[in-house]
């Protein structure tokens, strides 16, 4: 089913008010398995809304429209979609009826103006708004669907709910949406591209296809596999080996298949192995014990961190020796390494992490630009270090190089599994 959404609203193409009904209504509709091929958003003008409404017509099995369905000479919506589907208006009585309880209700009389809102488009089903005066409407229009929704998302999603989906479920006669995702760090997402895609492109041919998606984020990439089908033990089947078909190519850096965040499972790996960690950071600024600490239970294994942002808070705090900064520089895998060895032994952990870069946008040079963070991990007799040339802002920097360490754990807890 080929799905279209028409925000109507002259507010919601100003800077003050965004069309979040749409995203609600992209979500519930992929639950479904209805796609949504194409969105708009109109002002409250008869000539546009009519525009944009023929054109979705042309194209559309499903059309969604939101809001203008109030009772001002501004709301349009109901006026407009019945001229084009040449459905004139004939006022309900039942509306009008149930309009008036509502004032009733609170005391007051109904002013004429609300008996625009019982005006209904020959052939459609009034959807009852029990939170608002505008019912949503339900017309079946030559093989295709189009429904009618207030505004106010308070009023929108229980229409949503309660009816529309259930409906729409019927027609499509129980097809569910079933996803997966992997995420992957320690790859960039052209490289993830380039092993992944001869793997995935087939099961796009397939029936029900597979689709994938790439998607960056700072730190990692994630592919999103999304399938449409009735059968959801199958699908979920056919997901779980599509997974581990991508999971071997890209060797050891898919880090989840379950939702869980790298924090998680750095976590999880950490409780298995009945290790503490403790963390030893600069140009983090802590944001690795807070993504650590992030994670409900972390009490388990985050012993400490420590935020030794100078030379002295390096030496005093870490024992990280002088001569090393004075060597090396404070950017270097040898402090890196000083500060995973200082802090561990300090704090008595199994895992030592250390963390030392340049954040930007000033004190790059030409042998260590902006970007250069240098990430030891201290674990058993070992200490693994790292250098990383991080791209962007500061704080795309920051969170990069928390990732990269926390990645790093992660690789070095399931070596030693
Ligand atoms: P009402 O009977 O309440 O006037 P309506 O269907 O005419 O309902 P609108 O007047 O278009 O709705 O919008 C009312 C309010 O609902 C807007 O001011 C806005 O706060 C919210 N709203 C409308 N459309 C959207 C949207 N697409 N996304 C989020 N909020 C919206």
């Amino acid at each position: 089913m080929r799905c279209e959404i028409i925000a109507v609203g002259s507010e919601l193409l100003t800077p003050s008010r965004l069309d979040t009904n749409s995203l609600y209504l992209t979500d519930r509709l992929n639950e479904l398995g209805i796609a949504v091929r194409v969105k708009a958003v109109v002002g409250d003008d008869q000539a546009d809304l009519a525009a944009v409404f023929s054109a979705a017509l042309d194209r559309a099995d499903l059309i969604v429209l939101t809001g203008g369905l109030g009772p001002t000479s501004d709301d349009l919506t109901r006026e407009t979609v019945s001229q084009v589907l040449g459905r004139p208006l004939a006022e309900s009585a039942q509306i009008v009826a149930a309009l008036e309880r509502r004032f009733a209700a609170r005391g007051l009389r109904m002013p004429a103006i609300n008996r625009k809102q019982a005006l209904v488009p020959g052939g459609a089903r009034v959807l009852d708004n029990p939170n608002g005066t505008a019912p949503g409407l339900w017309i079946d229009h030559e093989h295709r669907v189009v429904v009618l929704l207030p505004g106010p998302p308070r009023e929108l999603k229980p229409i949503v709910e309660t009816f529309v989906l259930p409906t729409l479920s019927t027609l499509t006669g129980g097809a569910r949406l079933y996803r997966k995702m992997l995420k992957i760090a320690g790859r960039p997402e052209s490289m993830v591209e380039e092993v992944t895609e001869p793997v995935y492109s087939k099961w796009a041919d397939e029936s029900p296809p597979i689709v994938t998606t790439i998607l960056a984020a700072p730190g990692q990439v994630e592919l999103h596999l999304v399938m449409v089908a009735v059968d959801g033990s199958a699908a979920e089947a056919r997901l779980t080996a599509a997974a581990s078909a991508l999971e071997t190519v890209l060797e050891g850096d898919v880090f989840s298949t379950d939702g869980r965040t790298l924090e998680e499972v750095v976590g999880d790996l950490l409780r298995e192995s009945r290790l503490s960690v403790a963390v030893a950071e600069s140009c983090t600024g802590g944001l690795v014990v807070s993504k650590l600490t992030d994670v409900p239970g972390s009490s388990n294994y985050v012993e400490r961190g420590i935020v030794a942002y100078s030379n002295r808070a390096k030496v005093e705090m870490l024992d990280v020796p002088e001569h090393l900064i004075a060597t090396y520089g404070a950017v270097s895998e040898s402090v890196a390494a000083a500060m995973a060895e200082g802090v561990r032994t300090r704090a008595k952990t199994g895992v030592g992490m250390g963390i030392t870069g340049i954040a930007g946008p000033g004190g790059g040079s030409p042998e260590k630009p902006v970007g250069t963070v240098a990430i030891a991990v201290s674990v058993g007799e070992e200490t693994s270090t790292r250098t990383f040339r991080f791209p962007g802002s500061r704080d795309m920097v920051k969170s990069q190089a928390a990732q990269a360490a926390l990645d790093l754990v992660r690789r070095r807890l399931l070596a030693i599994r």
